[in-house]
């Protein structure tokens, strides 16, 4: 598919590529394993100018378009679905919202060292009580004098343990439910703002995931991002670009499960002939492959409808559930390929399944993109 790739974005592919199989693809298994951070790894993606792709020079970012971010996002999780999802996380979820809807001087303040990657950011909108249906958060940020003061519990926050820069969702107006909403740019060692529980989980280990309190917790009065009671709507235009990282980061899944499977099946002999002989296998393989392709194209075309600045709620809901459902299939489909071998750690496939799964819950289930997708059909 590179006839539809700019010279540009060509060359952020290859460049990506490269950085990703020499320098995040030896650690990605034991990062995994135990849970590492890729510290050193996000530092040379900072110099690399991978931590700001999409945003402008003017802030720190690179000054790509949203198409290179894919492209960037995909080559990093074909080595490291860990590394993807936390530079994905850090780019669409907290750059993206401070730079949509930030005031020039929180722009200013925050931008450039999140952009360089000098500092990790996240997003935390999920509560334990408050999953698919967020806006049933209960997190509660109160005025007083010149200063909102933060009551609530956050989980499930990706890169929580390393951000210093979170955006936050909390209810300023309870009884305005969704319309009550705001969102808030909270810094780390803030007096009140803690880390809580880590999760420990079946994939992408090296991007942690934990809960963020807020006891009285006091940020100052000009923290608060875009307009006050408009939080809800900057979570879900948030989370529409978010949806494209996560169908990236599923598409690079997707795409290093179906090379390990053919690079497998043509070394591996049995009844003396490679199993790439078996129809079964090719049919797999095949499977795969057309699979991999649709969901491509459908992330290309979400990532090019925000490129062009038009409203891709629908296309981005789409990509996001065919790609992270093909990551499962293709992760399922190499593991079936590689027989038992590929349910020992000594494969890479067993990991791909493991880093798959999240796809199809994070940033929305497969059945909430669903939802938007009917949603918009029967509008
Ligand atoms: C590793 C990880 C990282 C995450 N990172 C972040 C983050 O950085 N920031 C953040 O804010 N959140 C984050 N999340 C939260 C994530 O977005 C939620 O887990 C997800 O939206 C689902 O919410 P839930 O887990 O509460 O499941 P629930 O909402 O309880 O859903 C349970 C089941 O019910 C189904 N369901 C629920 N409602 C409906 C419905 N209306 N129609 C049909 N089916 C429905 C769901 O699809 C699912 O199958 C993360 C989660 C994980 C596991």
């Amino acid at each position: 598919m590179n006839y539809l790739l700019s010279e540009e974005q060509k060359m952020v592919e290859i460049m990506v590529e490269k950085f990703a199989r020499e320098e995040i693809a030896p650690q990605a298994r034991a990062n995994q394993a135990q849970e590492i951070f890729p510290a050193e790894i996000i530092k040379k993606a900072g110099a690399l100018g991978l931590m700001g792709i999409a945003y402008p020079a003017e802030y720190g970012g690179s000054g790509m378009d949203y198409i290179s971010y894919m492209l960037a996002i995909e080559q990093i999780s074909r080595y490291c679905a860990s590394t993807g999802v936390i530079i994905s996380a850090h780019s669409s979820l907290c750059i993206d919202p401070i730079y949509r809807f930030g005031s020039e001087e929180q722009k200013q303040k925050y931008l450039p060292s999140l952009c360089k990657g000098e500092k990790i950011g996240c997003f935390a909108l999920t509560e334990p009580a408050a999953g698919s249906d967020a806006g049933g958060l209960k997190t509660v940020a109160v005025l007083a004098n010149d200063h909102w003061v933060l009551n609530g519990v956050k989980n499930f926050i990706s890169n929580a343990c390393e951000a210093e820069v979170a955006v936050i969702m909390a209810l300023t107006e309870p009884a305005q439910k969704t319309r009550g909403i705001s969102a808030f740019i909270v810094e780390k060692g803030t007096p009140g703002f803690s880390i809580g529980k880590k999760e420990h989980k079946l994939g992408i280990g090296a991007c942690s995931t934990a809960e963020l309190i807020f006891e009285d917790c006091a940020i100052p009065k000009a923290n608060l991002l875009g307009e006050i009671n408009k939080g809800f709507k900057i979570a879900m235009i948030t989370l529409d670009g978010g949806r494209l990282g996560i169908a990236s980061q599923a598409l690079g899944i997707a795409r290093a499960a179906l090379e390990d499977a053919c690079k497998y099946a043509k070394e591996r002999e049995q009844f003396n002939q490679p199993i790439a002989n078996f129809q079964a296998i090719q049919w797999m393989i095949a499977d795969m492959c057309t699979e991999y392709e649709a969901a491509w194209l459908l992330t290309y075309r979400a990532s090019l409808l925000k490129d062009k600045g038009v409203n891709y709620s629908k296309e981005a809901a789409m990509a996001k559930l065919k790609a992270s459902e093909t990551a499962s299939f293709c992760a399922n489909k190499a593991m079936q390929i590689h027989g038992g071998y590929g349910y020992t750690k000594e494969f890479d496939v067993e990991r791909y399944l493991r880093d798959a799964k999240i796809t199809e819950i994070y940033e929305g289930t497969s059945e909430i993109m669903r939802a938007i997708i009917a949603g918009a059909c029967l509008k």
